[in-house]
């Protein structure tokens, strides 16, 4: 079969690999219809994730459809359509049991195109089947659950959740990126009295309003302390969630709260990044960090399900998957293309109901 292999920092190519098989009774093979790339792709081409050695088959997050499964599995069938989550679990280890499947000891947790081969591929592995994947509810399509593997049960948890964010709060979001925007989408969920986006990048802050932020602030231009501040009677957010991952943004989140209220960090971060307890040790503050879980995934399907819950909006361009080299270059260069995500569509789904070349919905 054809993936996307990681050959080391800087190196990747679309390489003929052994087809994926069997190799635990708990493992499905999947048929990947849809997949996606992730940031969490880019830094591991950087070579900043030593964990992903070279040769591993990149991508964290499918939608596809069970080929075959092992004599374990028991809840799946060939012929399934599932979505094939970032995050695996193997039920049984202590983490499993309190339902923090991102920090799984028992070979679960982000394993997809880090610790084992991922899914921008054309078939995987899928360990750990019973209790990692979800079943596509009848009537959705590939679009409407594929950022359910990843960026929405992300911002959704690690941001949303963590930062307690209650009906009429303002919320700050720092970075809108995906995961920013998902924040955005999935805060909507408590009905917010503000949602405030701060970037840099105004195209990123177009993206923001369309999402359903009410303030937009770019910080190389505006003050973003003074916007919040206006807002809240001077005392600053209820919830602010960082979503960038580098030092000056996870300090302007925890300026952004208010006391008593709660900063959720999601970005990744490289390099530390000061929490100033000279100022903060009287604030009651709660700061929180976290990798997904995925607990919320069943409950987020249910909301695209009934129509409460929109992620379409991500899906900017679309390739076909032999083209995965081209669309890294487009996803890579996001400030130029305005990709959010870029749809990758498996060879049976390209052939099938849509036509399509290449299509880029907005360029914005
Ligand atoms: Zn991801
Ligand atoms: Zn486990």
């Amino acid at each position: 079969m054809k993936a996307l292999v990681y050959h080391g920092p800087g190196q990747r190519g679309w390489d003929t690999v052994a087809d994926p098989a069997i190799a635990d009774p708990g493992d499905v093979i999947v048929r990947i219809d849809s997949s996606t790339i992730c940031g969490t792709d880019l830094h591991i081409l950087k070579g900043d994730v030593p964990a992903c050695v070279p040769g591993t088959v990149l991508g964290h997050e499918a939608v596809g459809t069970i080929e075959e499964v092992g004599r374990g599995v028991t809840t799946l069938a060939a012929g399934d359509r599932v979505l094939v989550s970032c995050i695996s679990s193997c039920g049984r280890c202590r983490y499993c049991k309190e339902a923090r499947y991102g920090q799984c000891l028992g070979g679960g947790g982000w394993i997809f195109g880090h610790k084992i081969d991922g899914l921008q591929a054309e078939y995987a592995r899928v360990p750990f089947a019973d209790n990692s994947v979800h079943k596509i509810p009848d009537g959705l399509t590939d679009e409407q659950v594929l950022f359910l593997a990843d960026i929405l049960p992300t911002s959704f948890e690690v941001g949303v959740l963590n930062g307690v964010t209650q009906p009429g709060d303002v919320v700050a979001i720092v970075g809108a990126g995906p995961i920013g925007l998902a924040a955005i989408l999935t805060a909507k969920l408590f009905t917010p009295g503000h949602i405030v986006a701060i970037d840099l990048a105004d195209s990123r802050l177009e993206a923001a309003r369309r999402f359903g932020a009410d303030v937009t602030v770019n910080n190389g231009t505006h003050d973003p302390i003074a916007a919040v501040m206006e807002l809240t009677d001077g005392l600053g957010a209820d919830v602010t969630i960082e979503a960038v991952g580098v030092p000056d943004t996870f300090e302007l989140a925890v300026d952004l709260v208010r006391p008593g209220g709660h900063v959720a960090n999601v970005g990744v971060h490289g390099t530390a990044a000061t929490l100033h307890l000279e100022k903060q040790w009287i604030r009651d503050i709660t700061v929180t960090t976290g990798l997904v879980d995925t607990f919320s995934t069943p409950q987020l399907l249910k909301l695209v399900a009934s129509g409460r819950l929109d992620p379409t909006l991500f899906a900017t361009h679309r390739f076909p998957l032999a083209d995965t080299m081209e669309a890294y270059d487009v996803f890579a260069d996001a400030a130029r293309t305005g990709a959010l995500k870029v749809v990758l569509e498996g060879a049976v789904r390209t052939a099938g109901a849509r036509d399509s070349a290449r299509v880029a919905v907005t360029a914005g």
